[in-house]
């Protein structure tokens, strides 16, 4: 078969020896071989007897198969790809799709469910084609077109993928980005250790090969030269302006255009005209500092995590680390052995779970899987999603009749949770009773963004070098840090590990609408949109990762972002083939909308009293950043923009 005309997915053909073969075959994912077998041999027989994943859990490759069944599985599959390499790796003819919804079923080990199974059938694109790749017709016209110039605001990942569909629609477009290249948050964040925490093969784009990952859950080099050869690939530079800011967009009625001001990296203002804006600036981009007294005092440097100063040596210095989120977890372990001492103030401990591969490279066999077996790196993304795909969401839902008086779970589901995740803290902290106290949570688990630990976490804060300070923090004085009861905790070095401006999106710009509205008087402290997509008041505006639309239960970033920009390019095919200069969602569609949004976020765990702190709540301690919705359902009402949701002029 000419290479040209294979599936991309199907794998390269190969001629290693046998023992190479044999060798591979220890390191992969057994549940994910199988489905391949299927794919290899035509045979559905592999995902029918009775050697089967047992368990379908998130990040356990194995599905918690026995050894001696791994071991069966292996034999058996060594002999059949030796066989399909000696026949030339000719595949016999793919499976149907009642086949795949068994393969699904299989991985999942429960049958999955018809209404989920085209998500699942969409991400996994088992034909070899990208199935929201844009494919307009003459409906739109060349003029119309080159008329409906579009801005959008950031080139982090969903800026990417909207650049990438503008470009196969044919749409002119200009991409502002203020930093110097692609990669948003994963160009920002360079601290020591910072990583994906959703598992690479599946935390990338759907369309693109992900066998290339060096680990399971990559580094930031490895993120952000994937974004800049992604952008270098669909030739999406050329409409990129970097090094520069969106200070403001302002609505002209008059025009039905977008007037967006921007600012070079020497200070020169131009303005742009639009027709659309897409605000594709990330809802976790603006650092927030934390307001201490005496933070400007400090003799030493001091920088917010995401804005890490590679000109620091840290090595033999005493460094204070402010915060001990997500981004905490990761750098605490990362430097604690190159600084002389590490003292980290988190004021909440955070709730984890055990996650074995967090830190683990794709050893070579493999590796050598995901290049040839045929559809096994499709499947073992899929071994990612399913456990992810939010369809257990009802176990973040506060039970009315469960006793939450003492704020320690919701319900008798988040009990169990409750101890399963305290028995991973209690075991590695077993000798250390005094960090136990400190670091076990004291609110419901889930209720703030869940971490993952393989250890690195508990293990630092054991070790000589490291405090773990858990009285509140005073002052900052320029010796260091100045704790409650009176201490002071000395320090050459300060890095905020404090988190960002969720609540304040597309902060600090200044959109301007209908009647000379600005977005931030719109919202307040309560920013919503339909799907956290488009705004009342703000024709032709749409939002990527807009409010309501983060992710604390589950599936990926990038996956909510390919249904936000399906979503987007739907109501601009909208727009322009039916021959409208603008579109602003109907109050009776957003109201509907949000009500439905305010009941649902506020019975969920991560509303919940007992969370004192969470970036996920707004002053008032409400919620307006995160998704409630289950993954297929806003999979579902994002494939295709309603008309009727809008008023169209
Ligand atoms: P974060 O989770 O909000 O953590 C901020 C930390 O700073 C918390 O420990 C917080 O304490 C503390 N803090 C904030 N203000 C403080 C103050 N005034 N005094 C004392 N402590 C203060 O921020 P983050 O760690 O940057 O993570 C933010 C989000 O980014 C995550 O939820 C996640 O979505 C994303 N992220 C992802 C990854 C990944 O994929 N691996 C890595 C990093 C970040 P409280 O808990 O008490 O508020």
């Amino acid at each position: 078969m000419a290479d040209t005309a294979r599936n991309p997915h199907a794998g390269a053909p190969f001629t290693d020896d046998d023992a190479t073969i044999a060798a591979a075959l220890e390191e992969v994912s057994v549940p994910a071989l199988l489905c391949s077998m299927v794919h290899l041999t035509g045979d559905p027989s592999w995902i029918r007897g009775d050697i089967r994943p047992q368990y379908a859990m998130l990040n356990d490759f194995q599905s918690s198969m026995p050894a001696e069944m791994q071991a069966e599985a292996r034999r058996l599959a060594l002999a059949a790809i030796i066989d399909y390499r000696d026949s030339g790796c000719e595949l016999p003819p793919a499976p149907g799709p009642e086949l795949i919804h068994e393969m699904m079923s299989f991985l999942a080990v429960a049958p999955v469910d018809d209404a989920v199974v085209p998500m699942f059938a969409e991400d996994l694109h088992l034909d070899g084609a990208d199935s929201r790749a844009i494919e307009w017709g003459e409906e739109v016209s060349a003029d119309v077109r080159a008329d409906a110039h579009v801005v959008v605001i950031g080139c982090g990942e969903s800026g990417l993928l909207t650049g990438i569909r503008l470009a196969q629609a044919g749409l002119p477009f200009t991409i502002i980005e203020k930093t110097d290249g692609a990669g948003g948050t994963w160009r920002d964040n360079r601290y020591p250790g910072a990583r994906v925490d959703v598992g690479s093969h599946f935390y990338c784009y759907s369309f693109e090969p992900s066998e290339h990952w060096s680990e399971y859950f990559v580094r930031q080099p490895e993120l952000r030269s994937y974004f800049e050869r992604v952008l270098e690939k669909y030739e999406v530079g050329a409409n990129c302006r970097f090094n520069t800011e969106v200070v403001s967009a302002t609505w002209d009625e008059a025009t039905g255009r977008w007037s967006v001001e921007v600012r070079g990296a020497d200070g020169a203002v131009d303005t742009i005209d639009a027709r659309i804006v897409i605000s594709a600036t990330g809802a976790l981009n603006a650092p927030k500092l934390p307001e201490i007294d005496g933070i400007e005092s400090f003799a030493g440097p001091a920088f917010h995590s995401a804005r890490w100063d590679d000109s620091i040596d840290l090595a033999g210095k005493r460094v204070a680390q402010i915060g001990a989120g997500a981004s905490g977890f990761q750098l605490a372990p990362a430097i604690a052995d190159e600084v002389e001492h590490l003292s980290i103030f988190q004021r909440t401990p955070q709730w984890m779970f055990p996650n074995m591969n967090y830190h683990r490279a794709v050893p070579e066999g493999d590796a050598w899987a995901m290049r040839h077996l045929p559809f096994y790196t499709r499947w073992f993304r899929f071994l990612m999603f399913y456990p992810a795909a939010g369809l257990s969401i009802e176990n973040s839902r506060v039970d009315p009749n469960f006793d939450d008086s003492d704020g320690m779970a919701i319900s008798e589901m988040n009990s169990i949770t409750r101890a399963w995740f305290g028995d991973w803290i209690s075991s590695q902290l077993a000798d250390r009773p005094d960090l136990l106290e400190l670091s076990m949570p004291q609110y419901p688990p889930t209720a703030k963004r869940t971490l993952q630990d393989n250890g690195s976490w508990l293990t630092c804060l054991k070790k000589p070098n490291v405090e773990l300070v858990r009285t509140g923090i005073s002052r900052i004085v320029p010796e260091g840090v100045v704790t409650d009861d009176g201490v002071l905790h000395e320090a050459d070095v300060i890095c905020f590990a404090t988190g960002f401006r969720h609540n304040d999106f597309l902060w600090p710009m200044t959109i301007t609408g209908r009647g000379g509205v600005t977005l931030r008087e719109q919202w307040g402290e309560e920013p919503e949109a339909l799907l956290g997509i488009s705004v009342p008041n703000f024709p032709n505006l749409f939002c990527v990762y807009g409010p309501g639309t983060n992710l604390a239960h589950g599936a990926s970033l990038i996956f909510q972002s390919e249904c936000q920009v399906n979503y987007i390019m739907s109501a601009i095919h909208e727009l322009l083939a039916g021959g409208h200069r603008s579109m602003v969602p109907t109050a009776e569609a957003f109201d509907a909308y949000t009500s439905r949004y305010r009941s649902e976020i506020a019975q969920m765990v991560w509303a919940h009293w007992s969370v004192k702190h969470s970036h996920f709540k707004n002053s008032e301690g409400r919620i307006f950043t995160i998704s409630p919705w289950p993954i297929p359902t806003y999979w579902g009402w994002t494939r295709a923009v309603d008309p009727m949701q809008y008023e169209f002029d």
